[in-house]
């Protein structure tokens, strides 16, 4: 099957190469740095709308909107804000039929309001006829397979048979395949979203509450969609801790690769809570993974507006050197030797300079030590002596000015090299204003 999708894009059903300017034009930013970077596990690519989840494509940013599916506007604003903040991919929930409908529109008034975000819709409970006919209207239809499948439970129980346990996989599958044939016949997507805590009966008492027992019901799930020939899978294994959602992730990268099924995995640490160790808690988790080479999309939960999710996200990926959307600033942490203030300098060099995504700067308080670790930076601004600075361009230093006259000058050897780019605001003349602001207000070095 053959899905078009623009002149330059043809997707054969996850076969594609990527275009060779993929890696420019997923955000519209030089994102792409993978020299010296962490090797990553070879995946399939799966396409959701435009934006590509694995086969080597950057790491893939997504989030979720907290509005009532049902109240059209208010989600509409919403999947754009987080759209404009850097998320590529939006979820909604849909928890009824009603909803379902409500996405249509949400996705229509998108379409002519501003873009054609692609969404992805989460379907809950005995959710068959709500998937189907929100499955018209989304790229991506996220599903729990201990939810998907209603199984009532039993106080009374004390095992599973192999027999039962056999005749709920066959249902498991009678009741998806509606849902994986139309996702299949359509090009979309699905994810298979195992969550800790919500394991269906007969993998808890077969395998516990478990990362094995995650495992086992992914596979059983990735199985099924095999069987119906239907390959644009994405996985994911969330747990609140840490410990168990590393477990269950490397735990299912090893029995995929032993059973030849190479999706691409979705990382998340769930309910994360908010704040600081919110934001720790998901470092951790994606993080980690993210470094071990296992991950293709990922989504930071917190308490808090979706859009500061975003910035997290990307601090993560940045920092691991998956994606470059920020200016990296290497900075000392200073000491006795600093020879001026580098707290102010950092931020005035930041606010100088933080639109040209790309770059690595760095702020480094003495010549001591700092030319020598500041080794990776494209430039440099060293503490020379008492009152003067050099400016560096890698290893090189270029020239010592006055402390006063720093940052400008650092502006002006990036005007000289030809890598400045004026700031959005600038358009509006306040381009000479904003050079002063590093000049002392009189615009002379
Ligand atoms: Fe101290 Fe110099 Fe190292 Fe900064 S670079 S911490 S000022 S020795």
């Amino acid at each position: 099957m053959t899905v078009h999708r623009d002149q330059d894009r043809v997707v054969t059903n996850n076969t594609k190469s990527l275009p060779k300017d993929y890696f420019k034009d997923q955000v519209g930013w030089n994102n792409w740095d993978m020299e010296g970077s962490i090797p990553r596990r070879k995946t399939r690519p799966v396409w959701v709308g435009d934006v590509c989840i694995g086969g080597g494509s950057p790491v893939v940013v997504q989030s979720m909107i907290n509005e009532d599916t049902l109240q059209i506007d208010r989600c509409v604003t919403a999947i754009r804000n987080l759209h404009e903040a850097g998320c590529e991919i939006v979820r909604l929930t849909v928890p009824s039929l009603a909803h379902a409908y409500a996405v249509g529109f949400i996705k229509q008034k998108l379409k002519e309001t501003y873009q054609d975000v692609p969404l992805v819709a989460d379907v809950h409970h005995n959710g068959l006829k709500i998937a189907l006919e929100v499955a018209k209207h989304v790229e991506k239809v996220r599903i729990n397979p201990g939810l998907y499948v209603f199984e009532k439970r039993d106080p009374n129980r004390t095992e599973y048979t192999k027999k039962e346990f056999q005749s709920m996989k066959d249902k498991l599958k009678e009741t998806l395949k509606p849902l994986i044939v139309t996702l299949r016949d359509q090009g979309k997507a699905m994810r298979i979203g195992v969550n800790h805590g919500s394991l269906s009966e007969r993998m808890l008492f077969t395998f516990g509450d478990t990362p094995q027992g995650m495992v086992e019901s992914a596979l059983e799930c990735i199985r099924v969609c095999e069987e119906l020939d239907f390959h644009n899978l994405v996985i994911s294994m969330k747990a609140s801790k840490v410990p168990v959602m590393l477990a269950a992730y490397r735990l299912l990268a090893k029995r995929m690769d032993e059973e030849g099924f190479h999706y691409p995995f979705h990382l998340g640490v769930t309910e994360a809570g908010d704040g600081e160790y919110g934001r720790i808690k998901s470092t951790l988790g994606i993080g980690t993974l993210l470094a071990e080479g296992i991950g293709d999309t990922i989504r930071v939960s917190l308490t808090e507006d979706p859009v500061k999710e975003i910035s997290v996200c990307y601090g993560i990926l940045q920092g691991l050197g998956l994606r470059r959307t920020m200016v990296e600033y290497v900075a000392c942490p200073s000491c006795g030797r600093t020879l001026f203030h580098i707290e102010d300098v950092l931020h005035q060099v930041r606010e100088a300079t933080k639109h040209m995504p790309g770059l690595s700067i760095a702020v480094m308080g003495c010549i001591v030590n700092g030319p020598g670790e500041m080794a990776d930076a494209d430039y440099g601004y060293v503490g020379k002596t008492r009152g003067y600075i050099s400016l560096y361009r890698g290893k090189e230093e270029i020239r010592v000015v006055k402390e006063e006259y720093g940052v400008k000058e650092l502006i002006n050897l990036l005007k000289q090299d030809g890598v400045w780019k004026d700031p959005p605001y600038e358009a509006n003349g306040a381009n000479e204003q904003h050079a002063d602001m590093f000049s002392g207000g009189n615009g002379k070095p």
